[in-house]
């Protein structure tokens, strides 16, 4: 039976491509389209959405327009396709549509969104019936991703299920044409969450806006506060107050980690921070990342919140809580993960008040409870870019494209710090929210349900587990008692396929993977390498010149170690004894360690920033990973570029096999500081030299193996001062340069590209 439709009726087919799916694309569209009255459908393919709307012409037309123009917040549409296909008359409204996965992962929920504005005019307005309540939401804004404990994403499935909504609730709900239709979390004063204050031992001492009253007087006399955020605690202070902050850090034990700040808004950011353009945007997104930028001369901060860094993590409230809790204190406030060291940020309301509880002088909490604990993200804003240091809320579990389509579901299980896990169906891969360092027992409990959580969210069932080739890490072992196919991926292939998947590249190119460390094929530590890669693997072509790793993880801990290891490479036994007596009494032990031909070795670059960081005089010990590579980063960017000279390092090539050696830098390095050189200008020398080394070589190795493009992936890229200067001279040299962008370069992207390796893997 052919159907036929009104005069002036138009049916108009739209292809909507980019970030389209798990940011509430489908509602949106629904929305819109039941308010202009049209038929027809949306649902979410392989391809991103499709949508078919039927109606007036100039109702389908306004349609179009907002799907271009004004997305839902956290959408980027690269493309909308239209077509016009003949009206029909067999639908019933408009509606919808299961997705047609094609095979793809696909994610039901979206990640969490910021409050947005129209919530908080009503926050902030005396006469709403929402005035002052701190949940808040609507379709627009919200927590998702941490709430959602089953799909289909509905509120039986969610962490709201206990909460009954009231009648003028539950209208909003009903109603297409309200901005709450539909809003899963959806609350107000009467049926909602509430908010209530509790003391060190966990007795109530106050509910509703006494709680947050209570909590800011805590505060602002120089308490510390633990409060329950979106996705877990955070720990509360002063962040002007030097002894708040002191007290904090005591209690939290965490000796120099810098502490993320909460600021009420952009002024008072401003006034903390240089903000760029870049940085502004990330700043004030609905994912609220912290954005790590540099701090203004004199900003108004207690020292202890960043330690000898030159740069300051800011946040914009993203809860009404945070809101409330902002504006009502009026001054920048640490808010740090609510854990002990490094233990995963507490989520849950008894383990808080267990493990949270007697660190604090008040824990402000709410009946919501947190099903998926998601630590902040962590952006850095640097000569005018922006990097992805920690991928997590607001960003997780946001889908990406991966390269070249798994033909098996897939999970990858990533290293073992700062671990995240993606899995992969199809064209799509969801990579996790932070997990964590796995060496910690309550972080391997949460990756465990991290791994299981997302697989049943994507509706993903593995076939295969990727993971790295370390084989004591413990998402290894996890992967290899599994009891499906296994694939191992070393840990610097995953490092380049994770810069190529995110640009959707699959390679060849010259992979530059410089970080800690991770296990070579060879059974020795890599660190330093050069790699032609594709996806589908990886030919190791060139590496830093190996030393000794004395005592392992000591030598991570004690950068001193490696300062004494590279001396005597450099400059031979009585030049390392002579700088082992400046920095540490065991430093013979650890030389006699060093001559032994069974002790571990490393290419690390990691390793040789912390070697140069002890030899200026910067530490000797570090109280986190990495913190004596960013403290000499920090000192090398206070000289203009212009003005430091630059250490030679010696390049080698035999049997193809390039080999950078730093040793005449070290020995540069070791006479300059002898001669009392600033450490500013040894720092940048040191920097500027290896770039230009690392920029020769891989100019080098391009060329002798005909590719055009270099990847930069890895810990040590986050060093801007380094990257810039590798990313310049090789642009110089006529070579594409790919760095990170979207997936951190650190460990939190290995499984990342191990999806993409694996998925490139599957279609052989
Ligand atoms: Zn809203
Ligand atoms: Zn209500
Ligand atoms: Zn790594």
């Amino acid at each position: 039976m052919v159907e036929t439709a009104a005069p002036g009726t138009e049916r108009r087919r739209l292809r909507v491509r980019g970030t389209v799916q798990g940011v509430g694309f489908r509602p949106f569209v629904y929305r819109h389209a039941v308010a202009l009255s049209l038929t027809g459908f949306v649902c979410n393919d392989a391809e991103g959405v499709l949508i078919e709307a039927q109606g007036p012409e100039p109702a389908v037309a306004e349609l179009c327009r907002m799907v271009l123009e004004c997305p839902p917040p956290l959408a980027r549409v690269d493309e909308v396709r239209t077509t016009t296909v003949a009206p029909g008359r067999g639908d019933d409204g408009f509606r919808i549509v299961e997705s047609t996965g094609h095979g793809a992962a696909s994610v039901p929920v979206s990640v969490d969104v910021a409050t947005c504005a129209a919530c908080l005019a009503e926050v902030d307005d005396p006469t709403d019936r929402r005035h002052g309540y701190p949940f808040a939401n609507c379709t627009d804004c919200g927590p998702r991703y941490t709430i959602v404990r089953s799909v289909p994403y509905d509120r039986p499935g969610t962490t709201m299920a206990g909460f009954a909504m009231c009648g003028p609730c539950r209208a909003e709900y009903d109603d297409p044409a309200d901005r709450r239709f539909h809003a899963q979390p959806n609350a107000c004063p009467v049926c909602g969450p509430r908010l209530r204050l509790a003391d060190a031992a966990g007795a109530v001492v106050a509910e509703g806006d006494a709680a947050l009253d209570r909590a800011v007087q805590v505060l602002v006399s120089g308490g510390t506060v633990a409060v329950k955020g979106v996705g877990g605690y955070h720990l509360a202070a002063d962040g002007t107050d030097a002894g708040a902050v002191a007290g904090l850090r005591r209690r939290k034990g965490r000796d120099d980690k810098p502490f993320a700040l909460m600021v009420a808004d952009v002024a008072q950011a401003r006034r903390l921070c240089h903000l760029d353009a870049a940085a502004l945007e990330a700043l004030t997104s609905p994912r609220r990342p912290v954005v790590v930028a540099p701090r203004r001369p004199g900003a108004p901060v207690a020292d202890g919140v960043a330690p000898g860094l030159p740069e300051l993590g800011l946040m914009l409230p993203y809860s009404p809580l945070h809101h409330l809790l902002a504006t009502r204190c009026g001054r920048p406030l640490v808010m740090t993960s609510g854990n002990l060291t490094d233990d995963p940020i507490a989520h849950l309301d008894e383990d808080a008040a267990a493990r949270l509880g007697p660190l604090v002088d008040g824990v402000l909490q709410h009946d919501r409870p947190i099903h998926i604990r998601c630590d902040d993200s962590v952006l850095r804003s640097a000569g005018g870019r922006l990097q992805m240091l920690r991928r997590s809320r607001g960003y997780a579990p946001e889908p990406m494209r991966l390269p070249v389509a798994a033909r098996r579901p897939l999970l990858a299980v990533g290293a073992e710090l700062k671990n995240t896990v993606t899995v992969a169906k199809g064209p799509t891969m969801v990579p996790s929210h932070h997990i964590g360092d796995l060496g910690h027992l309550a972080a391997y409990t949460s990756f465990l349900q991290a791994a299981a959580h997302l697989c049943r969210l994507c509706g993903v069932e593995p076939e295969v587990v990727v993971h790295d080739l370390h084989p004591e890490y413990l998402s290894t072992k996890f992967a290899l008692d599994l009891g499906i196919e296994t694939l191992a991926v070393q840990h610097h292939h995953a490092h380049v396929a994770s810069c190529l998947a995110e640009h959707g590249r699959t390679g060849p190119v010259l992979g530059i993977a410089f970080d800690g460390h991770g296990m070579g094929t060879d059974g020795t530590l890599w660190g330093g390498e050069f790699l032609l890669a594709d996806l589908r693997g990886f030919e190791r072509v060139g590496h830093l010149a190996p030393v000794a790793l004395p005592g392992g993880a000591a030598a991570v801990r004690e950068p001193w170690r490696m300062a004494v290891t590279w001396a005597r490479a450099a400059a031979g036994p009585d030049a390392a004894a002579a700088l082992g007596r400046r920095l540490d009494p065991r430093a013979p032990q650890v030389l006699a360690l060093a001559e032994r031909h069974d002790v571990l070795r490393t290419t690390s670059a990691g390793r040789l920033f912390d070697a140069v960081a002890a030899i200026v005089g910067i530490r000797g010990r570090v109280s986190y990973e990495g913190q004596a590579a960013v403290e000499l980063e920090a000192l090398a960017a206070t000289v203009p570029p212009g003005d430091a000279v630059p250490y030679r390092a010696d390049v080698d090539m035999t049997d193809g096999m390039l080999v950078l050696d730093p040793a005449p830098m070290i020995g540069a390095v070791l006479d300059d500081v002898a001669r009392g050189r600033p450490p500013a200008a040894v720092a940048a020398g040191f920097h500027l030299g290896l770039a230009a080394a690392v920029a020769s070589a891989a100019t080098d190795l391009a060329g002798r193996h005909g590719v055009g493009t270099v990847a930069l992936s890895g810990g040590v890229f986050q060093n801007v001062v380094l990257s810039r200067a590798v990313e310049v001279a090789l642009a110089g040299a006529g070579l594409e340069v790919l760095v990170h962008r979207h997936v951190p370069p650190n460990d939190g992207g290995i499984s990342v590209g191990q999806a993409a390796v694996a998925a490139a893997a599957s279609r052989r």
